[in-house]
């Protein structure tokens, strides 16, 4: 089986074979010193380098039974060091076959993301620096260089400048603590009593789209609300929350005793990007004086692109705004930016400093701990800041313009073919369709159920090939496909053999059921 894993590694790209002398493993004390370190890391970079010029001959999906790499691996750690040419001999043989590949430009699955060269040179910096940013004192350099990027970032998207920023690992975590904030405005003494055993708490109450991301509901369990706390609002034709339906179901709670205390409204939702009607919301909060979070973990980035900046439209009245700089600004993976308008409720609702972390500077500086459940945090305004000053803004632009055009093309090809169809509007770089041939002589009642297995399989059959990859969701009842783009990499000539792909095992399975 090794073997057959070693296959899937390109042989130029394969640590050269270790030689005896140069195998050094690691000292008795301390750390490998600065020679070694010095060879490794510019093995590793070349390797790195490779990596990228080659990274079209890696199957997209990882081509791997479960459970296949751990049989692999040794069950016990190592009693005494190991050479680094072993370890980095390992990961080409065994690590690297059993990854999915998120860095190719045939990656359309999910939201399709992906990093970037200044994003790794600042990710390898901040693993140097090791800075654990919990106080402004801990690392001046992380705590003001967030401020400042995040600022950067703020002006990019055009939102307004009382939102201010703050970075979490993910968007679900970034939801997660402003619908705490919003829970802390309620002036309920939750933090300091909980929920639990109270009898004077009414049902709180949180809204959103049925086309939520599951990172709401999850916010809400963590939160302990509770998931009868979340109401899910209908969303119309084309996905977007029913203001109407808002507001009546708030309109209903506030009559039934319940608190109503937050919205989140999303802007470009997972399955299909749609835009929930974010002007039409705000005055509906304003009237029952909610909470306004706006989950824009995906579409955000998209208004650093002058022309895309409607998108956000109604957004500068929101309370917080999350959006995902891993998602679609090229950033590794993870960093996440919530912007709040009220900072001194998510304070509220998380500083804590115990005597072992008083500073004198503390009334005068932000502390990120302050605005959270961590107490370290890692310095990812590094990488988002040399990104941003790499490709400037009109580059960040350009590549969001350009992934926009594309899905553009690959829908319009859909729109001319008999054989396929749009599912969903494209607001952005996601394009949801499915085949649907004549299947003449199917029974309409049993159409649907014989595309949904066809569509399933045209997937499947794509992402066997390990030549691009791609996933699906249910729309109206319907298996779904979606080719989203957004990885740096991506052109035109991927863009056209996933196409042909899908034409490919669209043929093969019709004639094959045909036959
Ligand atoms: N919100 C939306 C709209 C998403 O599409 C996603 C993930 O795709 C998330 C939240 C969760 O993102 P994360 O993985 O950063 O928690």
């Amino acid at each position: 089986m090794g073997e057959r894993l070693g296959n899937f590694f390109p042989s130029h790209l394969d640590c050269a074979p270790m030689s005896e002398s140069e195998a050094k493993v690691s000292p008795a004390l301390g750390d490998m010193n600065a020679e070694e370190f010095r060879r490794h890391g510019h093995k590793l970079i070349d390797w790195i380098a490779d990596y990228f010029e080659h990274i079209e001959e890696f199957p997209v999906l990882a081509q791997i039974e479960p459970g296949e790499l751990k049989s692999q691996l040794p069950t016990a750690p190592p009693q005494t060091g190991e050479s680094m040419e072993q370890i980095l001999r390992d990961i080409g043989r065994l690590i690297v076959p059993a990854l999915t590949h998120w860095s190719p430009p045939s990656f359309f699955a999910y939201f399709a993301t992906s990093t970037s060269a200044p994003g790794i040179f600042g990710e390898l910096l901040s693993a140097a620096f090791d800075n654990k940013a919990m106080l402004w004192r801990t690392s001046p350099a992380s705590t003001e260089l967030e401020d400042v990027t995040l600022d950067w970032l703020r002006q990019m998207m055009g939102l307004d400048a009382g939102l201010t920023g703050i970075i979490y690992d993910t968007a679900s975590v970034s939801s997660m603590h402003a619908i705490a904030a919003a829970r802390e405005g309620v002036e309920l003494r939750i933090r300091e009593e909980g929920m639990s055993g109270r009898n004077d708490l009414p049902l709180l109450r949180v809204y959103a789209s049925e086309q939520a991301h599951s990172s709401i509901d999850k916010g809400i369990i963590t939160l302990g609300l509770g998931q009868r706390a979340l109401r899910k609002i209908p969303t119309d034709s084309e996905f977007r929350m029913d203001p109407k339906a808002l507001a009546a179901a708030i309109d209903e709670d506030k009559r039934a005793g319940y608190l109503p205390f937050c919205v989140v409204a999303t802007v470009g939702t997972t399955s299909t990007s749609s835009i929930d009607p974010v002007p039409a919301i705000v005055p509906i909060c304003e009237r029952y004086a909610t909470w306004l979070h706006v989950d824009a973990a995906y579409a955000g980035s998209a208004a650093v692109v002058p022309e895309l900046r409607h998108v956000l439209s109604g957004c500068d009245r929101a309370d917080s705004l999350a959006v995902n700089p891993h998602k679609w600004l090229f950033t590794p993976f993870d960093l996440s930016v919530l912007y709040c308008r009220r900072l001194d409720l998510l304070r509220r609702a998380f500083s804590l400093v115990p005597e072992y972390l008083r500073t004198p500077e503390q009334e005068q500086v932000r502390s990120g701990s302050d605005y959270g459940v961590q107490l370290g945090r890692r310095f990812r305004a590094l990488k988002l800041w040399m990104i941003i000053r790499y490709f400037g803004q009109e580059g960040l632009a350009s590549r969001i313009r350009e992934h926009c055009r594309l899905a553009k093309l690959f829908a319009s090809w859909i729109e001319e073919s008999s054989d396929w169809e749009l599912m969903a509007p494209l607001p952005f770089a996601l394009v949801c369709f499915r085949a649907c041939p004549n299947f003449e002589g199917v029974a309409a009642e049993v159409l649907g159920a014989r595309l949904d297995v066809l569509n399933e399989a045209i997937m499947h059959g794509v992402n066997a090939t390990g030549k691009a990859l791609l996933s699906h969701t249910k729309l109206n009842d319907k298996i779904t496909l979606r080719i989203s783009i957004g990885n740096i990499r991506t052109g035109e000539i991927q863009v056209r053999q996933v196409w042909e792909l899908l034409n490919e095992q669209l043929r093969l399975l019709t004639q094959k059921k045909t036959s």
